[in-house]
């Protein structure tokens, strides 16, 4: 029926970069007239397209069985969403404030759910929908409302809130109302009088609960926490917060308040699914597909699970006692960006970013020659798989087929999570058992990318029953580092890194005569480092270089990256001999002892010993020339997936 209607602005928004209307911020619209750069961004448009169209339908009618709505202007129409990131986009009166009605019934559901608890809940509101109207006095055959989003379920809701609080029962509503729109919500005391006076269905409906013992005694204070929270004020913009909160799993994403835990969200939605829209739930569900509730006040709030909050408001309403403008709103947002909540997809093998072996990848700890053969020739003894976003039941169950349909003969699984910023619980779950397979296989599993602290680890290691095969690093360098030890040791063993090196062996002075490296040590002074002390310091004039005989050095940028670890036998600070300034920071992991051959007395001796120079700098190209081949390695992986 708005199919036509809504045609229009279903096509209208794309291909607009230039803001139409004048912007807030006059030193952008003026940038945007010079530079075609779009200032607004497209769902705002979309936003503003919907208020123009519908703005002008004055269909529909104001509710006039509690007298004091009928004051409402019928020409008053606002939109609001709330992003799951807390953002907020507003049109129209957005700001004006209404009673929240029929609105409240959900929140209240909620509320009474983490008030009395979930089985005392169900045993004395139904949840299915009553195919009646939202006032209808009549019960289920076990003399039970229908569900919460009828007035019989609300003021049952209603009751069991005063049964914990009594007099205090409303201000528990209308605190955790607040919370859910981020802000002290007041109460309309105009309606809250005006349905008091005339409000004598809901008494009856009242009363029928009391006779079935539904309700307490004091009928009638319930009654009016049920009337007063119907009349708390709110704007379109407070029902966006209040849907977003939902649609974040019960936090509020603009506060940060956690109001209500996920699964009395999940239920909340639930109800809102099959029963939040009056005698047009069904179609709503069907044509729209986003948990909504409305109320006769001509508020909606739609809450779609991890995408967003909107909250309509504009009072003229159709034979359902829907805003007619309103609804018109959530049929053109659910259209134009196909959001039925049951039309979902999502590509599960995104999830793994890349799946190597550690073949041509090292990490940034330098070895000498002997253990790199050992990596070498065991590279695909550490697999590493690196995940990014976030990770639930789908993505989590394609990682576990990935593992166990090609069974890593790697006996160490690195998993990095750096790019993970959440794992659902079922996802943690299916992860947990699979490591803990593993683990009983004799596979080490390695979590790196988090702290120690993070949500992630904990979900995850709560799960695996293996802690032994089970480490975690916070850095994917460290955690290949460790693996690249492991393998090492089962293979050959290490060098000793106190173990004294001859100079013979840097690969710098490859090549070199005895007679040539002789001369090199003439030219150089011992010096001796403790642990953690710096050697060198980034920004410093280059003039000298280092040949590392004992202990172990790491190079450091200044944000802390480790770009190497180096041990016995191999040089740093060599770069001195191409650039006038040290670029990084190396600090001595160990103590250390190096020979330090200064700059000018070398570049004396190559002027004398050109032969051995040319030697030296070859050495130096080969070098360069390795990490070279090590970076492009790395790029290359990345880019490959
Ligand atoms: N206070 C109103 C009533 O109980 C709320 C109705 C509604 O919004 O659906 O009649």
């Amino acid at each position: 029926m708005h199919g036509t209607r809504i045609a229009s602005i279903l096509s209208k928004t794309e291909g607009d970069t230039v803001d139409a209307q004048p912007s807030r911020s006059p030193s952008v619209a003026g940038s945007t007239r010079s530079t075609g750069y779009p200032t607004r961004p497209p769902l705002r448009r979309f936003l503003t397209d919907c208020y123009e169209e519908f703005r002008t339908d004055n269909s529909g009618e104001l509710a006039d069985y509690i007298p004091e709505l009928t004051r409402a202007n019928p020409g008053h129409f606002g939109v609001a969403l709330v992003t799951i990131d807390g953002h907020v986009y507003e049109v129209g009166d957005s700001a004006v404030p209404f009673t929240i009605q029929s609105v409240s019934k959900a929140f209240v559901f909620a509320l009474a759910l983490e008030t009395v608890g979930e089985e005392r809940v169900a045993a004395t509101i139904g949840v299915e929908p009553s195919g009646e109207a939202f006032n209808s006095i009549r019960l289920t055959n076990d003399n039970r409302p229908f569900n919460p989003m009828v007035n019989a379920g609300a003021i049952a809701c209603s009751g069991l809130i005063y049964g914990v609080d009594g007099k205090g029962a409303f201000e528990r509503v209308r605190s955790k109302l607040s919370q859910f729109a981020g802000r002290e919500l007041g109460v309309d005391e105009a309606v809250h009088v005006s349905e008091t006076a005339t409000g004598n269905r809901n008494r009856a409906i009242a009363w029928l609960l009391r006779n079935y013992a539904v309700l307490p005694d004091d009928v009638d204070a319930v009654l009016d926490v049920y009337f007063r929270q119907c009349a708390i004020l709110v704007t379109a913009r407070d029902l966006a917060v209040m849907a977003a909160t939902l649609a974040n799993r019960g936090i509020n994403p603009v506060t940060g308040v956690q109001v209500i835990t996920p699964h009395i969200v999940a239920r909340t939605l639930s109800v809102m699914t099959s029963s939040g829209m009056y005698d047009y739930a069904g179609e709503w569900t069907y044509r729209v597909g986003i948990p909504a509730k409305s109320g006769v006040g001509g508020g909606i709030v739609a809450a779609l699970p991890s995408q967003l909050g909107l909250g309509t408001f504009s009072p003229l309403l159709d034979n359902h006692f829907n805003s007619v403008r309103g609804l018109k709103v959530c049929e053109a947002l659910s259209a134009r960006f196909d959001l039925h909540m049951l039309n979902r997809n999502a590509d599960v093998r995104t999830c793994i970013m890349a799946d190597y072996d550690v073949y041509g990848i090292s990490s940034r700890r330098s070895r000498p020659p002997h253990e790199q053969q050992i990596l070498d020739d065991r590279h695909s003894d550490i697999r590493i798989l690196e995940l990014v976003g976030a990770l639930n039941f789908g993505t989590i169950d394609y990682v576990t087929r990935r593992l166990t349909s090609e069974p890593p003969n790697a006996p160490l699984l690195i998993i990095d999570f750096r790019r993970v910023p959440d794992i659902t619980s079922a996802g943690a779950e299916l992860l947990g058992e699979t490591l803990t397979a593993l683990g009983n296989a004799g596979i080490t599993t390695i979590l790196s990318g988090f702290e120690e602290t993070s949500a992630v680890w904990a979900a995850i290691s709560a799960r695996t029953a293996e802690p032994r095969r089970l480490r975690r690093f916070a850095l994917l360098d460290d955690a290949i580092e460790w693996a690249e030890d492991q393998v090492i040791y089962r293979f050959g063993g290490f060098t000793d890194v106190k173990e004294s090196t001859h100079l013979g062996e840097q690969a710098l002075l490859a090549e070199l005569d005895t007679d040539e490296i002789a001369a090199i040590v003439k030219l150089s002074t011992t010096r001796h480092y403790s642990a953690g002390q710096r050697i060198i310091a980034a920004g410093e004039p280059a003039n000298s270089l280092f040949f590392l005989q004992s202990g172990m050095v790491s190079v450091k940028l200044r944000s802390g990256v480790r770009l190497a670890s180096l041990g016995p036998g191999m040089e740093f600070g060599e770069m001195a001999i191409l650039e006038q300034g040290r670029s990084a920071d190396v600090f001595a992991d160990t103590p250390v002892t190096c020979l330090e051959l200064p700059l000018d007395s070398f570049a004396d001796y190559r002027r004398l010993h050109p032969e051995t120079s040319l030697k030296i700098m070859r050495n130096l190209a080969a070098i360069l020339a390795r990490r070279l081949v090590l970076a492009n390695a790395k790029v290359d992986l990345l880019s490959a997936y």
